[in-house]
């Protein structure tokens, strides 16, 4: 059986309540349920010990933190109570700070039940929830005790949640591993969603996340690589109401004008991605959402004073962090609109 381990999380892969069942060996425990997903998988579960929660991205705020706070309460939870969040994202995100935050901490664990969530969300120890408009603005950095990556989950899920987790893996393959992107470039999708394929692209992908995290437990290095997209992707999700792979993936092609611009990434490189990004049905131009997301762009909370990071695509697979001043990210901007519309004109 396949396992990851990142200073002390550990993340294994196989069938979900063999495992729950063997790193649980009856602790109490709480579990917090994506409705949708409780629906289709809760059978087993008592529905006694279980809170639920409709998973929406308008829902992960603080109004639904002290929801759950109290819903615990009720259960009599105690700081060695176990959480466990079985959803995708949304779930995960809100499971992380709950159990980082109640009585000052609660073992957690997750069971992501997304492909988003498998490659991403439930690895590395981000977790938090949305403040005035602002994506994940109030969180903390805290390692759940395990992860368990079944992908018999992605079975029940909707192509366009596919479509969201794979925009997320091209990101993997873009800022680290060309033989990832080229896996992604070679295969129809059909052949990539195989059960055995998916769960070692799956497995990759968590490689490499891991691999920046070891480097950086904080935020403010080698890890900002995994923001690649995400600068202009948060503020496009948050301002257009754009799912969060779609929003990265036209936040990635905005992002990715910087490389154009000092001239580290070549034209044929930049088409590669256009289209891979296409194949998996992703939106790529970011031209109609710009405008909108610029003000949220300036309010990002990865901002040190006058400056913020961007993520330079050397070539597929390699990647460095440059600063960049903001006010000249309006500058850029006004740039991309001009070089848009000569491509255009
Ligand atoms: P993310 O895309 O970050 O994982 P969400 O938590 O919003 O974000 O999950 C995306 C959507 O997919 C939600 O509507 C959720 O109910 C649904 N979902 C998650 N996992 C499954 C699954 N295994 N089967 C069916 N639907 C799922
Ligand atoms: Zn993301």
């Amino acid at each position: 059986m396949k396992e990851i381990d990142l200073k002390g999380c550990k993340v294994f892969f196989g069938d979900y309540s063999f495992l729950l069942e063997n790193l649980l060996c009856g602790k109490k425990t709480v579990y917090l349920f994506d409705e949708r997903v409780w629906e289709i998988y809760g059978k087993s579960i008592d529905p006694r010990i279980v809170i639920r929660i409709e998973a929406k991205e308008r829902n992960k705020n603080l109004k639904t933190v002290q929801n759950i706070y109290k819903k615990l309460l009720e259960l009599e939870a105690d700081r060695y109570t176990y959480l466990v969040g079985v959803g995708g994202g949304v779930t995960l995100d809100i499971t992380g700070f709950v159990g980082s935050t109640f009585m000052r901490g609660m073992p957690f664990g997750f069971l992501p039940t997304s492909l988003l969530a498998q490659v991403d969300a439930a690895f590395g120890g981000k977790n938090g929830v949305n403040f005035c408009g602002i994506k994940n603005l109030v969180g903390t950095i805290t390692q759940p005790s395990f992860v368990i990556i079944d992908p018999g989950f992605l079975k029940t899920l909707p192509s366009c949640e596919w479509e969201n987790g794979f925009a997320e893996v091209i990101k993997y393959g873009i800022i680290a591993s060309k033989d990832l992107f080229e896996t992604l470039e070679s295969l129809p999708v059909s052949r990539l969603k195989d059960s055995d394929l998916i769960t070692k692209i799956i497995y990759e992908s968590l490689l490499i996340k891991a691999s920046i995290v070891a480097k950086d437990r904080t935020d403010f290095g080698e890890r900002r690589k995994l923001n690649f997209g995400h600068t202009f992707g948060h503020a496009i999700e948050m301002a257009c109401q754009l799912s969060h792979g779609r929003a990265i993936s036209v936040g990635m092609m905005a992002e990715i004008e910087f490389s154009r611009e000092l001239g580290l990434l070549s034209k044929s490189d930049i088409s590669r991605i256009e289209n891979l990004l296409g194949k998996f049905g992703l939106p790529t131009d970011y031209e109609p959402f710009f405008s909108k997301a610029l003000k949220k762009i300036k309010a990002d909370k990865k901002k040190e004073g006058d400056s913020i990071s961007i993520v330079l695509i050397e070539g597929i697979g390699r990647s460095r962090i440059e600063k960049v001043k903001i006010e000249a990210i309006g500058e850029v901007i006004n740039g991309l609109r001009k070089h848009w519309l000569c491509v255009r004109g």
